[in-house]
């Protein structure tokens, strides 16, 4: 995840919540399912905006919010990418065997140019799937929980790990790198208050995950409802609406039918509704809230020491494979 502060409901959703799924996934035995491993993505956030003198504080605040969320760095490291050197120096390898065209016709690298007028884009931009490629290639890792939007990228680290071991195959003919593939679970999207496809900071219309109860009532007064209820005993229609959406998340679900009926019959006004929506969102945060309570920027900053540490003995032994298979040194 790319650092930029504090995280929002939209995060969780999308990401977290999936990530603390599989952390504590277990297998009959009691075995875990998986090793997780948690990279704040320092390097990419600069590949489309080179300022860099918030990077660290950024970070500290989403370790914040990924360890009340329920990250245990014991099982899953945390770590800075550009505090684990491998990530460059594979980086470095994996570009000489992709061409520039193929990178040209990633479609995520379109929207972007789309999405944010670009005219030109940097040298560093048109490579970041081979700078994710080596972030996930690093650790051998096999599964990477992600959006359907993000496969095209898994495709690429595939093709990028087939290529590698095809060109430098080991003495028994295996490859270092094993296929990864893109596990898409769980994926969610929260809209935004304002109705949008996605909550995004850039648009405003977010409840981060550290806001207080006034916090989200103030956040959730701003939500769009169904603009054709337009007084309080006008029918409405639930599926158009932002707030009901969240409800269908947040609020358990016996509540959350008679919602939708009592949104339709004219029963119940947006303003009572999104009271008990927001009241649904902080009682759902509250443990979140508590558990960040507890944390320092300190304790934040010593677990991504300490990931990076794992991270790079990890990085480093696949470093030693790759050079030993292409000879170098
Ligand atoms: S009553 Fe609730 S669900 Fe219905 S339109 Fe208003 S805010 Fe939305």
């Amino acid at each position: 995840m790319r650092p930029t502060g504090k995280l929002h409901l939209g995060h969780y959703v999308g990401a977290l919540e999936n990530w603390v799924h599989l952390q504590n996934e277990r297998a009959q035995n009691g075995a875990k399912t998986y090793q997780n491993f948690h990279l704040i993505a320092d390097y990419h956030a600069l590949t489309t905006n080179t300022d860099s003198s918030l990077l660290h504080q950024h970070s500290v605040e989403m370790v914040l919010d990924w360890l009340a969320s329920g990250i245990n760095p014991d099982e899953s490291p945390i770590f800075r990418q550009s505090q684990v050197k491998p990530h460059t120096e594979l980086f470095l390898i994996l570009s000489m065997l992709i061409t520039t065209s193929r990178l040209e016709r990633n479609p995520s690298l379109k929207e972007q140019v789309r999405d944010m007028e670009l005219e030109t884009i940097a040298y560093g931009h048109l490579g970041y799937p081979v700078l994710q490629a080596a972030d996930i290639l690093l650790y051998k890792g096999e599964i990477v929980p992600v959006g359907e939007d993000q496969l095209p990228h898994i495709e690429i680290t595939r093709e990028l790990a087939r290529r590698f071991n095809a060109t430098y195959p080991k003495p028994d003919g295996n490859g270092v790198f094993p296929e990864p593939e893109g596990k898409i679970t769980k994926f969610s999207r929260l809209v935004g208050l304002d109705g949008k496809a996605k909550m995004s900071k850039s648009l405003g219309n977010t409840i981060l995950l550290s806001s207080s109860p006034d916090e989200v009532m103030a956040n959730m007064r701003t939500a769009v409802t169904d603009t054709n209820k337009v007084r309080k005993n006008d029918p409405g229609n639930p599926d158009v609406c932002t707030v009901f959406a969240y409800h269908k998340k947040f609020t358990p679900e016996h509540e959350t039918l008679q919602i939708d009926a009592d949104c339709r019959s004219g029963a119940l006004g947006c303003v009572e509704c999104k009271k008990r929506c927001a009241a649904s969102v902080s009682m759902f945060l509250d443990p979140i809230l508590e558990r960040r309570g507890k944390l320092s920027p300190k304790q934040a900053e010593d677990v991504m020491l300490a990931g990076e540490a794992r991270a790079r003995d990890v990085a480093e032994e696949t470093m030693r494979d790759v050079r030993a298979v292409m000879k170098l040194g």
